[in-house]
């Protein structure tokens, strides 16, 4: 382990001028459950770790029928999916929550530090001096792609790992991001960022600045919507595709919903297409059979992931019929 200096600021604006300072020299630390394993396998080598822990306020979860969810970015994965409301009203999210590595994890791991962590692809984690760490190669092109994506990639094919993230987009989740200089929304759809507009960064973060906020808006009491998470072990694992969806629902009718999709893309991915086609479409398995047809037409998978494109429309289908059924 290498020499690194300990910081803990008392607000957003020493932890910004901390940070900015000294950008990617200075990371930000909330549970450490990704970043202490990006400095063991020395991905990051940081010259400063800042604690965002004993910075007020970003620990609370709050409710208004008006405002919706207001929930701190330190708040850890099991205390939000232990929420009342969030088992309540947001099942898509609680089950993301659920479906998110370990019970240890869970209690670690901040829903703030789940949505900026880093990819998993096994050469970026690895000993390899690959695009993303400033290299010329990309080894998943020619090498093991069973797991990275199918669409959205270029230079560089990683998957998005959060799985809460993909439920939050299909609630039209939002973040605030403050620095020195202020605050700032942004709808969750705008966060992440693709490999051909950064391919260092996986989100819109600036040097400086620090999720403080995710919010997510109420919903209404016809709303349904659930998670389906595919990994290979039947323990904690990342997606290998996850499907979310939020449906709101009048009699055999679905009035507007929203779907998305983990493990396909370098971020949590939406087809604006399948958003629309699901505005007014009637309750019939033959329309679903359809609709999940559509999904990822676009799709280039590499030469071992082809396999993730049925998978993940199927597991369209079966959510749709599951959220549909009664
Ligand atoms: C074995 C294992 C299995 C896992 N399985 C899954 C899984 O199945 N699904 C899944 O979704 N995740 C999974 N994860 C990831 C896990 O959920 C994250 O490690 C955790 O949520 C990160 O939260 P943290 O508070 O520990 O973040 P940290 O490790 O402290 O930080 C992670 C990153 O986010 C940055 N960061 C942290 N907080 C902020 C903030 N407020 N603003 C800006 N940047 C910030 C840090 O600088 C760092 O780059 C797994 C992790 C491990 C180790
Ligand atoms: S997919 Fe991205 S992170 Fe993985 S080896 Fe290629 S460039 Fe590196």
């Amino acid at each position: 382990m290498r020499y690194f200096d300990y910081i803990q600021p008392e607000n957003i604006k020493q932890a910004s001028e901390s940070a900015g300072r000294d950008w990617r020299k200075a990371l930000l630390y909330a549970g450490g459950t990704d970043l202490l394993g990006l400095i063991k396998n020395e991905v990051e080598s940081p010259a400063a770790l800042i604690n965002l822990k004993a910075i007020p306020g970003l620990n609370g979860i709050e409710y208004s029928e008006r405002e919706g969810l207001t929930i701190g970015a330190l708040v850890k994965l099991s205390q939000l999916s232990a929420h009342e409301v969030v088992r309540e009203k947001y099942s898509v999210l609680e089950q993301a929550l659920k479906e998110t590595a370990s019970p240890q994890l869970r209690n670690m791991g901040t829903i703030g530090g789940n949505l900026c962590q880093r990819p998993r692809c096994w050469y970026f984690r690895g000993d390899f001096h690959c695009l993303r760490k400033g290299g010329d190669i990309c080894y998943a092109v020619d090498g093991e792609n069973k797991y990275h994506c199918v669409i959205g990639g270029g230079p560089c094919f990683i998957v998005h790992p959060s799985d809460p993230a993909v439920a939050l987009l299909t609630l039209d989740a939002g973040v605030t991001i403050a620095s020195a200089k202020g605050t700032k929304r942004v709808a969750l759809k705008d966060f992440f960022v693709l490999p051909e507009d950064d391919i260092y960064r996986e989100n819109i973060l600036q040097p400086g600045e620090i999720v403080t906020h995710i919010h997510v808006p109420p919903v209404s009491e016809k709303t349904v919507s659930g998670y389906i998470k595919f990994r290979e072990r039947g323990a904690w694992d990342f997606a290998v595709v996850s499907v979310a969806a939020t449906l709101r629902i009048n009699g055999d009718t679905i009035i507007d919903g929203k779907a998305a999709f983990g493990g396909v893309a370098p971020k949590p991915w939406q087809e604006e297409k399948i958003n629309q086609k699901l505005k007014g479409l009637s309750v019939k398995p033959g329309n679903f059979e359809s609709l999940s047809a559509e999904v990822l037409k676009e799709a280039e998978p590499l030469n071992q992931n082809a396999f993730k494109l049925p998978l993940v429309r199927n597991l369209l289908k079966r959510l749709l019929v599951q959220l549909t059924a009664s």
